[in-house]
């Protein structure tokens, strides 16, 4: 087959947007997968042959279940379950579950796909997969979240193993979720085994786990930085989200003696001028986790504080912004106001926040821009440090696991800067994080023959 004879981007994309009706999100992730590795296979004549795009933006299986429970005023409500196993040539699948009612099938099957990518860049030898339901934890009871995690384990459980498939939290799923989930796979298998991650300390969590994603993303950027011989410090920085990893990635700015100056829920955001402390996160993450409360508490605990109902952060200007929400959570607008007001450096703490257009803005503009699926890889790689130590029987210390995040984010940062450095020394770290993560897994596929 000669080069000129292979299907260019657009046809490529006409597939899969004819494959997927209705499954916008993704078709965005693919689309912005597919524009730089078309660039790179262009010469690459054995992996057009092999078809190992269009192989991988199909996942290995979707399984699709329904999950009933009893409120606790004894009504039966349904809702349904996913688990996307989208890539195991290098690993088990490997990716969260997230419980939320915005849940879809193509939610889950962009999450798989992007998470195949960041998993790659970790160097860790785990697949790509992702999971959840249309469930929304939100105002439940404990013992109503109980039912459901129960009920949506008594199916998952079948599809799931330490070395078939590990999932891990994700919006909606954080310790008390994975607790519940893995005391019923345990049950029904009668096996303790490593088959999820995030669990608690008690039980074989990893050390360092909760606050691996929150911190690596400010690692990443503190990378960048560094890179462009710049620093954390004495920055102001803007977040969104006030769940796990936006609280552990406001802790680190802090910690690195950056200025937080907001966080957010879906209700609307909260800016402190002063900035944050330990103590002001502190009380964040237990009105969050504990008291399950909103984000608008803040700014009646905290005087100088105010609120912004319905509102977003991005206008807020700052130096650092760190998207730590969820999915298309800062468009083209917000990202223009962002660049306008000087900021120097975008993380992103969650998966895709930023939509095309917004991703369009930053590097036309030519600030840096850390992509979600190589910014907040430091989750998932601590969970695979939670696997390597479940498989061994034994625990390591935080000081070491510390160590192995620093580095881990780093090695990251190289592999991006590897594949994304370009004249003048600009790094496109989207197209160096999906180069680097697309070349590991498609040679593994090669090597597999037809499969
Ligand atoms: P949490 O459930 O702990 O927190 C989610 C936060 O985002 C909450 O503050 C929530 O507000 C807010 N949020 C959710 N939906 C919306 C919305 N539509 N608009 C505005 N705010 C919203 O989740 P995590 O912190 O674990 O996850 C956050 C992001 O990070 C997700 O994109 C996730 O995929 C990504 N991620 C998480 C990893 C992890 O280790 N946990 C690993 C890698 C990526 P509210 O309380 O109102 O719902």
């Amino acid at each position: 087959m000669a080069v000129s004879d292979h299907v260019d981007l657009e046809t490529f994309m006409a597939g899969v947007t004819k494959r997927n009706p209705g499954q916008t999100e993704f078709i965005q992730a693919v689309h912005e997968v597919a524009q730089d590795i078309f660039e790179f296979m262009e010469d690459k004549v054995h992996y057009h042959e092999a078809q190992i795009l269009r192989r991988m933006a199909e996942p290995d299986r979707v399984i699709s279940f329904r999950v009933c429970w009893e409120d606790d005023n004894h009504n039966v409500r349904v809702q349904r379950g996913w688990r996307v196993q989208n890539n195991n040539a290098i690993g088990p699948y490997k990716g969260g579950i997230r419980f939320h009612p915005s849940v879809t099938e193509s939610v889950l099957k962009f999450l798989a796909f992007e998470q195949t990518f960041k998993n790659s860049l970790t160097g860790l030898p785990m697949g790509g997969g992702k999971g959840g339901a249309n469930f929304n934890p939100k105002g439940k009871s404990d013992a109503e979240v109980m039912r459901f995690c129960q009920s949506f384990m008594s199916e998952l459980y079948r599809h799931i193993g330490p070395n078939t498939d590990v999932p891990a939290g994700d919006i909606g799923v954080g310790g008390r979720e994975i607790g519940y989930m893995f005391g019923q796979y345990k049950r029904l298998t009668n096996r303790w085994e490593g088959v999820l991650t995030g669990k608690g300390q008690e039980y074989g969590g990893s050390q360092m786990r909760p606050e691996a994603t929150g911190y690596g993303a400010v690692y990443f950027l503190r990378n960048m930085l560094k890179h462009q011989g710049m620093d954390v410090e004495g920055h102001t920085a803007v977040i969104s989200g006030s769940g796990n990893v936006a609280t552990h990635a406001a802790e680190k700015i802090t910690q690195l003696g950056g200025k937080v100056l907001t966080m957010s829920d879906s209700g609307g955001f909260i800016h402190d001028p002063d900035g944050m402390t330990q103590e002001k996160i502190d009380w964040i993450k237990h009105l969050k986790t504990v008291k399950r409360g909103r984000i608008s508490e803040y700014a009646d605990e905290f005087s100088g504080a105010t609120y912004h109902e319905g509102k977003r952060p991005w206008d807020v200007a700052c130096d650092l912004a760190l998207p730590c929400a969820t999915q298309n959570e800062l468009n083209e607008d917000e990202a223009k106001s962002l660049v306008g007001n000087g900021c120097k450096g975008v993380s992103e703490g969650a998966n895709m926040p930023t939509t095309l257009q917004g991703v369009k803005v930053f590097h036309d503009a030519k600030i840096l821009y850390g992509p979600g699926k190589a910014a907040n890889a430091g989750g998932v790689a601590v969970s695979g440090l939670e696997m390597s130590q479940n498989s061994e029987r034994i625990s390591w210390n935080s000081e070491r696991l510390g160590d192995m995040l620093t580095d881990l984010m780093e090695g990251i940062h190289e592999k991006c800067t590897e594949y994304g450095e370009q004249e003048g020394g600009y790094v496109d770290y989207v197209k160096g994080a999906n180069i680097a993560g697309f070349k590991k897994v498609a040679d593994a596929m090669m090597a597999f023959g037809v499969v």
